[in-house]
């Protein structure tokens, strides 16, 4: 066993409990311990006085003298008070609970120094909180001290203790890259790294010494990607535009944007290509990805071959169902819809003609890949929303057919360099600019106040002969009656709306009279929905100009996003009500104000990973992501970059790392890249 995986039971004064605290956040070895970085530090380095506290930051470090020492009565009958003075003559007193013992150890007239975290009341400070020792360094003062993310019962003292013994125990540490990567990349190397990560004597050390350690881990995480990727050169294909595609374009109202036909013209080289295509679409809601899936699903039809398309729920899917049946039908495609609730008669209809291949675009939801469903011919399967989809359901649907040619799409998009760097067979398109003539969506924030101006000016929207959603977090109201609900928002705003037609939609009603009532919204029967956010993705009625979301701050920055792309789907000028509660958190705040302030998916994706963090993101999961210890994806862009070329240089000149300067890759890389 190495050293670096010994049990920090091994820590004298690490007992049991201790032992579960560490564990509790992620430590159970040396390695651990080492690699715990401080979640902030403290700077101890110049002396801080009574004056200099703030409200923000109220703890001082400095020399005091002591005036006097009083008991004073307390509940408990009597604690010690001991006024000093600090060198500016400002007096704090010092509340010495349970501590009558300095009584002893504190002299009038001499001198000590505090660290404490102090109040203030009119001109005279006060701690209970404080240490107070007879020299500075004793306090570690004039140094930079490390905080430590802590759990139960943990002690700063003992965290720092504990980190402390593993790195004495541990160091040197080694190398954990080549040499000339050092030097070629100014990096620090890994025995100042660890040992300045928590003993920095200025915050540039904390800086490099991170840099050193984040790129570290991402380097390692690259180059096993690099590693599996194939460097052949690809013989382009130059992909033949089959009749049935040029048919569908020439029936189009408008003309395809240039970022979708880059995007066909990837996936039919892909399709055209021997190797199956893994490829994902990436672009913004109402992006126009649905038309080029569509597009290359012809691709593949007109060679005879059978193609799924699989949507994350059936009202979804069957509004694609819908679409596909008035673009495709008219061309001659052989159309099939299939979800779990379809059970009558027709199910074994259905099933046959898959398996006879007298279907050539099989539209439905993970049901597409139950046990009983087979091909004739499947060589193409398109996932739209693809991160709503588990592992599980990818791969049922995989097995479907051997090494299909597979597109996801997304409107949640990993930023690029990440995606790139840890999916190594991933091929990626993007359509980063939405067609012409779109209006930017406005988005407004609206307190409960501000909310009957709100319904005046939607009410002006309908008069244009405009329609709406209307989107609550919930079907029914809560037992406070405190938040709003479709039940009840549909009954009140027919009262409000007395000449206007409008319908409910949730997730309780059965798939058709959902369907119903979506269709006649888009036939302009109803001039607005109130819904729960199962309008979210996919529906598209471009006469649709406002979207009122109550209750917004209940929803996260991907949720709001989807909803808001609901509308801004015509030429006409758009609108995007967020209505919050009173009682808003900080996060909900920083979330609506993202949405406020920009359109772009990309941008709420990243900022949406700031706010949570990376742990909710699907996909990362399987890629390791989430078990970097250092490197930050918001951060750490420019580093990623970096160690994805290194990565790849190395790895094209020595992929099985075989040479002796490459040995010490081969050792680390399966520590990082397990
Ligand atoms: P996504 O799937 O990316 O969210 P959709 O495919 O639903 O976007 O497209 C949104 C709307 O834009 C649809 O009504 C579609 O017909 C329309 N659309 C697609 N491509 C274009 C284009 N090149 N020009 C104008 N409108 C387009
Ligand atoms: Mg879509």
């Amino acid at each position: 066993m190495q050293k670096r995986d010994e049990k920090i039971t091994k820590i004298k004064g690490i007992g049991k409990a201790a032992e579960k605290d560490f564990s509790s956040l992620g430590i159970t070895t040396y390695y651990d311990l080492v690699s715990f970085v401080p979640r902030s530090y403290e700077d101890r380095r110049s002396e801080k006085r009574l004056r200099d506290a703030s409200g923000e930051d109220n703890t001082v470090y400095c020399k005091i003298t002591v005036l006097k020492k009083d008991f004073i009565p307390t509940k408990k009958g009597r604690t010690l008070k001991v006024r000093a003075e600090d060198e500016n003559g400002d007096e704090i007193d010092l509340y010495c609970f349970n501590r009558d013992y300095l009584d002893k150890t504190l002299y009038i007239g001499h001198s000590y120094f505090i660290s404490a975290s102090v109040s203030k009341n009119r001109s005279l400070y006060m701690a209970a909180a404080f240490e107070i020792k007879r020299s500075p360094r004793e306090l570690d003062l004039g140094k930079i001290i490390p905080l430590y993310s802590l759990s139960g019962n943990l002690k700063e003292k003992t965290v720092r203790f504990a980190v402390d013994e593993a790195l004495n125990a541990l160091s040197p540490m080694e190398d954990e890259l080549k040499k000339e990567t050092y030097e070629r990349l100014g990096l620090l190397h890994h025995s100042s790294a660890y040992y300045l990560v928590h003993h920095p004597n200025n915050f540039e050390d904390v800086q490099r010494a991170l840099r050193t350690l984040s790129f570290t881990e991402l380097f390692y995480m690259a180059l096993k990607s690099a590693r599996e990727k194939t460097y052949e050169d690809v013989k382009k294909v130059h992909p033949s535009i089959s009749n049935l595609e040029k048919k569908l374009i020439k029936n189009l109202t408008f003309s395809l944007t240039e970022d979708q036909e880059k995007a066909l013209d990837e996936i039919r080289s892909d399709i055209d290509r021997k190797d199956p295509m893994n490829r994902l679409l990436e672009g913004d809601v109402g992006s126009g990805k649905t038309l080029v899936a569509w597009l290359s699903a012809l691709h593949v039809i007109a060679k005879g071959e059978q193609v799924a398309f699989m949507a994350p729920t059936e009202l979804l899917a069957k509004q694609h169902a819908e679409n596909a049946a008035r673009l495709l039908e008219p061309l001659g495609v052989r159309l099939c819809y299939l979800t779990g609730s379809i059970k009558s008669k027709s199910r074994p209809l259905l099933l046959n003609a898959l398996k006879e291949g007298e279907v050539d675009l099989a539209i439905g939801t993970h049901a597409l890949f139950t046990e009983d469903v087979t091909f004739k011919k499947l060589t193409y399967v398109i996932i739209d929303e693809q991160h709503r989809f588990g592992v599980e359901q990818r791969n049922a649907l995989l097995e479907k057919a051997k090494r299909p040619n597979v597109l996801s799409m997304t409107a949640t998009p990993i930023p690029r360099t990440l995606a790139l760097t840890f999916y190594s067979n991933l091929d990626l398109s993007e359509i980063k600019h939405k067609p012409d003539g779109r209006k930017e969506i406005k988005t407004f924030l609206v307190s409960s106040k501000k909310r009957e101006e709100m319904l005046n000016a939607i009410e002006v929207e309908f008069k244009r002969g405009h329609q709406a959603y209307f989107v609550y977090p919930r079907i029914e109201g809560d037992d406070e009656g405190s938040l709003k609900a479709v039940e009840i928002m549909f009954e009140e705003l027919k009262k409000r709306y007395p000449e206007y037609k409008s319908a409910a939609v949730h997730s309780r009603m059965k798939d058709e009279e959902k369907i119903d009532a979506l269709n006649k919204f888009r036939d302009g029967e109803y001039q607005y929905l109130v819904a729960t956010s199962v309008i979210e993705v996919g529906i598209d009625v471009p006469n649709a100009t406002c979207i009122i979301i109550e209750h917004a701050d209940r929803f996260g920055l991907s949720a709001l996003h989807q909803l808001r792309g609901r509308v801004g789907r015509s030429s006409l000028p758009s609108y995007c009500f967020l209505v919050f509660s009173d009682n808003i958190t900080d996060d909900a705040k920083e979330r609506l104000k993202v949405m406020k302030s920009t359109n772009d998916g990309f941008k709420i994706a990243e900022k949406d990973l700031e706010i949570r963090g990376p742990g909710d993101i699907t996909g990362f999961k399987q890629s390791g992501y989430l078990k970097m210890r250092f490197a930050s994806i918001t951060r750490d862009q420019d580093l990623l970059l970096l160690a994805k070329d290194e990565a790849e240089r190395i790895a094209k000149d020595d992929k099985g790392l075989i040479k002796a300067e490459n040995a010490i890759l081969r050792n680390y890389i399966d520590i990082y890249a397990k």
